[in-house]
């Protein structure tokens, strides 16, 4: 991993009575080694990839505690590392994003939940869901169900995530079922403090050799044990897990004077809930609420006679429930009904089915219950007039802004090695016409976004390649398929490539190496430069691609665009049949640049020689017909007025932001649009000829300029020098 994590690593060493100040992930980080774990791995994903890479960096604390950290290569192998706890008292954690990282890790996790577990087995899922989120909009739930795992959901507050982390691996043991701790992006990201406890050296550690291997029949996911499995499940796992639940009061409840209604929520959604009640007055703002609020810290299973305990004697409750199907809504329904209580429940009918849970969503949904109960001592329309003056802030924003703000997509970041690939299939595109092309997840998923357009489907992490063999035979041209190389590591090697050339399909395949994980936060690949150990893995992409027999591999450097676009067209067209893959190489702009830039700093201060590039547009030159900002979507090339009186449309311009990767000359020059783009090199602590050239060329420009044309230093004092110009 890139970044550096030294000071979160600190905190993971806290002791008795201290206090942890930090985000909510690294909590479970430093609670998870308060439960004494034995081990722990996981793949990294938003919004849980600190909790790996903080461990990453505190091995030397692992080490000391025995502590054993696996950074796997998919979730699959995360939730297969979980089977140590079958046999075995360890205590064990893994992490990964979910619902994605839940589906790749759901065959192991099956046979996990089948055989159950001695040790205590906590899974941290970062639940992706809403406004932040980066993929499709499904919720662990449904997975809780299925295996009958259970499912924790902590209020965002420190205290209650650290302990739901400990008191999980006890719900685990007691109930031998492994425990999903759903975490959303804000539980994940909330800032807080809790009072530590010294971490404990697992019960059984790497220090600790196991003499013997454990058999129990009983524990292979094989008939006739997975019968007995199941019946355990529904016998004696979920009987104790309820048992548990509700002996060591998981789930909150907080009284309140209104209480002829009540609102039930995900212990996630809490937050939002009393910040809403906070606004229409039936709050404090520490949280004492005027209406009953029942919290499931524990979503699955429910606590049958908790919740009936807690609706008795009401006549509606509100049941907060984000996303669809509405499972808690249809379970709170049959628990009511199985105990003869006529509460009504409000859920879905006042809240969306689907979306998230915003406090505009759930302010707008409780003043709809509480106008179809009107509770007892709540004024209710002062809290419909709450909803009127947002409506009227919403409005007055509208009219100040004049028309809607336009839609920004996201995309590369400025100089991503990725963009000049597409810039070169845009050529390819126009060139030799359109082509289905199977994109992928990673950064290089911004290509289906403006300008680019570029990518038909997207089904799922490593599977571009997977996904385009059904279609590649019904199409004239060859078909693309994307893939990164977190990707490729992840699933493409072996249900990609593998798998089309056992098939013999022919189609082309575009690797973006850029040496990293990129969209998780530049943690280490197999074929990364850099492994844990220090220096590289010795695994590369090119010999796993010769390992599985692919013949046709060509290796592009990505900023050459004329050069990727001949590869394209010649992989497009080669009479050559079988898979051919292009290998497209250009470190991740964003690593190298944190990297560069620290060292460039250094020698700066140090007095030495440091050429940083630029390109530029000569307003003189360019047309304003903006093909380059097409073909590139750099952020960095922007428009500005023409200065030329007789011309209106705005020229393209480069902003300071620009880090001299060349891509929008390059595009320029490949697809023949225009020769106004010119590079310099900014250059600092120049030498004495540098120094000597450089003024000659002052006088020599301020001689040929008019007076007031020419040239100054633009930023007075900086040592700046235009080296070259082309
Ligand atoms: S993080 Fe790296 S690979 Fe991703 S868009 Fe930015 S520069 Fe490109
Ligand atoms: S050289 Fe061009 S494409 Fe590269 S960062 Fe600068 S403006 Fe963007």
């Amino acid at each position: 991993m890139e970044r550096s994590f030294k000071t979160e690593v600190e905190s993971l060493r806290l002791g008795d009575g201290q206090t942890f100040h930090g985000e909510g992930i690294l909590a479970v980080t430093k609670a998870l080694l308060q439960s004494g774990v034995s081990y722990v791995g996981g793949y990294q994903g938003a919004p849980v990839s600190h909790l790996i890479d903080v461990l990453v960096d505190a091995k030397p604390l692992l080490d000391e505690l025995g502590v054993h950290l696996e950074t796997s290569t998919s979730e699959a192998a995360a939730a297969a590392m979980l089977g140590a706890s079958i046999n075995y008292p360890l205590r064990g954690a893994a992490t990964w994003k979910a619902t994605v990282g839940t589906n790749v890790a759901s065959d192991a996790l099956s046979n996990l939940a089948s055989a159950g577990v001695k040790g205590g087995t906590l899974i941290v899922i970062g639940e992706d869901y809403g406004e932040g989120a980066s993929i499709i909009q499904e919720r662990s739930h449904a997975f809780a169900m299925k295996s009958q795992m259970w499912l924790l959901d902590p209020r965002p507050n420190l205290p209650t995530i650290v302990n739901m982390v400990e008191r999980g691996f006890e719900l685990s043991e007691i109930s031998n079922t492994p425990v999903m701790l759903e975490l959303r992006i804000r539980a994940c990201h909330v800032y807080g403090r809790f009072a530590t406890k010294a971490n404990r050296r697992p019960q059984f550690s790497r220090h600790d050799v196991i003499e013997k291997p454990d058999f129990d029949f009983s524990r292979i996911c094989l008939p006739p044990a997975t019968y007995a499995q199941e019946k355990h499940k529904i016998e004696h796992r979920m009987p104790a897990a309820i048992k548990f639940v509700r002996d060591h009061k998981l789930n909150e409840i907080f009284a309140g004077d209104a209480n002829d209604v009540g609102i039930v929520m995900q212990g996630g959604l809490y937050n939002t809930v009393v910040r809403v009640l906070h606004q229409l007055g039936l709050a404090d703002a520490f949280g004492n609420s005027r209406i009953p609020l029942y919290v499931l810290n524990v979503t699955y299973p429910l606590v049958p006679d908790e919740v009936a305990t807690f609706c008795a004697g009401k006549k509606a409750v509100l049941m907060v429930e984000e996303g669809q199907p509405d499972y808690l809504e249809q379970a709170l329904n049959v628990i009511l009904r199985r105990a003869d209580l006529q509460t009504k429940v409000h859920g879905k009918d006042v809240l969306p089915m689907a979306g998230e849970y915003t406090s505009e969503t759930v302010l707008r949904g409780l003043v709809k219950f509480l106008d179809l109960v009107a509770p007892r001592g709540v004024d209710v329309a002062r809290a419909k007039a709450r909803v009127e003056v947002v409506d009227g802030h919403k409005a007055k924003a509208m009219s100040l802004l004049g028309a809607p703000v336009p839609p920004r997509p996201p995309s590369f970041c400025t100089g991503c090695p990725e963009r000049p690939i597409f810039s070169a299939l845009k050529i390819v595109e126009r060139e030799m016409g359109p082509t289905h092309i199977s994109a992928d997840i990673g950064c290089h998923t911004f290509s289906t976004l403006a300008p680019f357009n570029l990518g038909n489907t997207v089904l799922g992490y490593g599977m571009g390649l997977a996904s385009s063999v059904g279609l590649a035979p019904n199409f004239k041209k060859r078909v693309i398929s994307i893939m990164g190389d977190g990707g490729f590591w992840h699933n493409g090697l072996t249900n990609g490539v593998a798998s089309a050339n056992f098939n013999k399909d022919d189609g082309v395949l575009v690797i973006m190496k850029n040496g990293y994980s990129s969209a998780t936060g530049w943690q280490w690949l197999p074929s990364s430069l850099q492994s844990r150990a220090g220096g590289p893995s010795g695994m590369t992409i090119e010999k796993a691609l010769r390992g599985v027999g692919v013949r046709w591999m060509k290796k592009v450097y990505n900023y050459n665009v004329g050069n990727v676009t001949r590869v394209l067209k010649d992989a497009m067209t080669t009479a050559e049949r079988g898979l051919k893959v292009i290998i497209a190489e250009g470190e991740c702009m964003l690593a190298k640049q944190r990297r560069v830039r620290a060292e460039d700093a250094k020698k700066i201060q140090a007095g030495q020689r440091v050429a940083k590039p630029k390109f530029g547009v000569d307003d003189q030159v360019c047309t304003g017909d903006h093909s380059c900002i097409r073909l590139s979507g750099c952020p960095s090339l922007t428009v500005k007025d023409n200065p030329d009186k007789l011309r209106r449309d705005p020229v393209a311009t480069v902003i300071e932001t620009c880090v001299g990767c060349g891509n929008c000359g390059e595009v320029s020059h490949a697809a023949i649009l225009c020769p106004s783009f010119y590079k310099t090199e900014l250059v600092y602590n120049p030498s004495a000829i540098e120094r000597l050239v450089d003024r000659v060329r002052r006088r020599v420009i301020a001689w040929l300029a008019t007076p007031e044309a020419a040239p100054t230093p633009s930023v007075p004092g900086e040592a700046r020098f235009a080296a070259a110009a082309e």
